[in-house]
């Protein structure tokens, strides 16, 4: 396997529009012969399938849900990023792009990042254009605020449910092209493999929620655009149905893993309450705008917070990193949560959580304004918790939220298969070790509104695919695989359900591959992992049949896709001797207990290769060039 990046020539800030200009179209007749899958609906599959439907290609769009609506990015809360410096407060593209190498460790590639700030600013133009209601100022301007990692306010919000509204824009982007004729939906259809053929992705291999038909779809060229493997941790702040599969098959069939281990941990999560809970909240960073965090000072004190007085109280987060303070960068965030409880600081049951604390807030600004500001996200976490955060701090504990790993793309969006396109959270891109927080919205609605539409086109005018015959070999064989497994799945007579075995997968990863890790947990991890996989083959059960709506046999594929991909995720992070951004070795960590990098060995992305069934994967590496800003250690003090 070769990688190429195919990073453009030329200066950073004409690299993209240079690019476009030499990349070949397709002519607008020939656009109508040229079919192309979108596996996905939220925000990046939403976005590609609607813009490349209106370009006039033949889009056929896929997801699991029952609606594309309900693709996992209408959870997201606090906002999205763009370089609009509407704050006149010294934003620019170039601090947008600075922000994002700083946020993520100076572990993501210059010219991605570069041009992912560029696009933003056309990003909120087209939502504002389709309707998004972003909050505004009074005088009609759209409102800003500000998020972890940076010291501008660059995020555009609608309330705490900015995920929902850019959803329901590109949603109705989409179902225009569905109603022109241009886009075929498939929902409750599940992508299980990707069909390969002459080296080139030509199709994947789906299965009808409903009924169970397992079906050929042959295409031109395929997008994935599936979202984050965060739930191989069980608990995460992901929906329920976030998983790995389609990128899992597409890398055991060519595509580069790329950085698998780089996992995010939000630092804003209600903490975990017991044994049985299956799901964890996030509180949106945009909370910390406003709340202060804050632990007792001595350790193991069971007062009520407000019975504690100021001069015994920690914020720790103001006092480490007087610089960026509340709104320090998640990966900082959590890890210091996580210390100041190892201390014995860490607050309510448990001892696993700190305070979020609105009193100075209010006390400034009034209750109307902070229950404008926040009032959905305070009433679910009152309705959680049973607590009402207007009078008493909320609590809260780092959670896994999201992953940076992903397949491996070049420039172009391209997967190391040819025709295989990743955009979104599916792919490894923009955001290195650490992404920070308001840039995933921004980099999926990129990927799909800004870049598919011109490197897709390029693709198909320089291959130029040729028709495949259904009854092609490869076609056959892939298909015959998804139907074996599928029996596999269901033919087990075990006593074991799918979610114990997800739930002890997830207990391995949190441990040993969670917000910290070490060489010694990490190999346990990787002895431990085969021997549940073993366990899972021969004891787990799977209740109901194939020809019907049977959500065990989903969860059952997807809880077997994650027990492999962990192993690759705890091999990743052993391989990679230094700390960065969420991925924190404790071997390598500075004095005062800070990410330790190590440029001299580690500057590349890991791209790791299927080798077959039994083999180690092989790893290749993409290195990483910095021609335009200055490898520093990284410091929000
Ligand atoms: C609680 C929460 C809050 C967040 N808040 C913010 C925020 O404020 N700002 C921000 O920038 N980011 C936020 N994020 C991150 C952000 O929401 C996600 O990274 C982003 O929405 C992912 O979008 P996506 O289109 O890549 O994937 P998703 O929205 O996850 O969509 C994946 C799509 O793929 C489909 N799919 C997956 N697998 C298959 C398969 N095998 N077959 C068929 N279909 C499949 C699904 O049906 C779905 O349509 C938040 C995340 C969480 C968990």
């Amino acid at each position: 396997m070769k990688l190429d990046a195919r990073i453009p020539a030329g200066p950073l800030e004409k690299k993209w529009d240079l690019h476009r200009f030499e990349m070949k179209l397709v002519n607008p007749a020939n656009k109508r012969k040229h079919t192309v899958i979108v596996v996905g609906s939220g925000l990046a599959g939403a976005s590609a399938a609607a813009s490349l439907g209106e370009l006039g290609y033949r889009v056929r769009c896929f997801c699991f849900q029952d609606s594309p609506r309900r693709a996992h990015s209408i959870a997201a809360q606090g906002g999205i990023n763009a370089a609009k410096n509407y704050q006149n407060d010294g934003d620019s593209v170039d601090r947008l792009f600075y922000d994002t190498i700083k946020g993520g460790d100076f572990r993501a590639r210059e010219a991605n990042v570069y041009r992912l700030a560029q696009v933003s600013v056309n990003i909120i133009d087209q939502c504002v254009a389709q309707g998004v209601p972003f909050a505004r100022e009074y005088g009609g301007l759209l409102s800003n605020r500000s998020f972890g990692g940076a010291q501008v306010s660059r995020t555009f919000y609608a309330r705490g449910q900015t995920g929902q509204q850019l959803l329901l824009g590109a949603y109705q982007a989409l179902e225009r092209q569905v109603a022109a004729g241009t886009v075929a939906m498939f929902p409750r259809t599940e992508m299980l493999d990707l069909v390969v053929v002459d080296g080139q992705a030509r199709g994947i291999i789906t299965r009808d929620l409903v009924s169970g038909k397992v079906e050929t779809q042959l295409a031109d060229a395929v997008v994935l655009a599936t979202g984050g493997y965060g739930n191989v941790f069980y608990l995460s702040t992901n929906a329920k149905g976030c998983n790995v599969t389609a990128t899992f098959r597409a890398w055991k069939r060519g595509a580069a893993f790329g950085n698998p281990c780089y996992t995010q941990i939000h630092p804003t999560c209600i903490p975990v309450s017991g044994d049985y809970q299956s799901k964890l909240t996030l509180m949106s960073e945009s909370l910390r705008n406003d709340g202060r965090v804050w632990v007792p000072k001595a350790s193991r004190d069971s007062r009520a917070p407000g019975e504690i007085p100021e001069s015994e109280r920690d914020y720790y987060l103001e006092r480490k990193y007087p610089s960026f303070g509340n709104l320090s960068p998640r990966d900082i965030a959590s890890r210091a949560a996580k210390e100041v409880c190892d201390e014995g600081r860490g607050v309510g049951e448990t001892g696993l959580g700190v305070y979020l604390d609105f009193a100075d807030a209010i006390r400034r600004l009034g209750e109307a304004t902070i229950r404008e500001r926040y009032g959905n996200l305070f009433e679910m976490y009152e309705r959680i918790t049973g607590e009402n955060p207007y009078r008493v701090p909320m609590r809260i504990f780092p959670a896994a939220h999201y992953t940076m790993g992903g397949l491996w793309v070049d420039y172009n969006l391209m997967s190391t298969i040819p025709g295989l396109f990743v955009l979104g959270e599916a792919n490894f891109s923009d955001h290195g070790a650490n992404r920070l927080g308001a840039s995933a919205l921004m980099q999926g609605l990129a990927d799909g509104y800004f870049i598919i539409p011109y490197t897709l086109g390029d693709y198909l005018a320089t291959s130029r695919p040729a028709p495949v015959d259904p009854a092609h070999a490869e076609v056959r064989a892939t298909e015959d695989a998804v139907r074996q497994r599928v029996t596999r799945l269901l033919g087990g007579d075990g006593k074991r359900t799918v979610d114990d075995f997800h739930r002890a997968l997830g207990k391995i990863m949190w441990e040993h591959c969670g917000m910290e890790r070490n060489a010694d947990g990490l190999r346990r991890a990787l002895r431990e992992i085969p021997a549940l996989r073993q366990e899972f083959t021969s004891d787990v059960r799977v209740v109901g049949t194939g020809e019907e709506l049977n959500q065990s046999l989903e969860k059952a594929g997807r809880v077997a896709d994650f027990l492999e991909f962990a192993e690759l995720m705890c091999r990743d992070a052993l391989h990679r001797e230094e700390s960065c951004g969420g991925h924190f070795r404790v071997e390598h960590q500075t004095p005062d207990g800070e990410a330790q990098r190590d440029d001299e060995r580690f500057a590349y992305v890991a791209a790791w290769e299927y080798a077959g069934e039994g083999r180690e994967p092989v790893l290749h590496k993409e290195k990483l060039v910095f021609e335009n800003v200055h490898l520093a250690t990284r410091s929000y003090k």
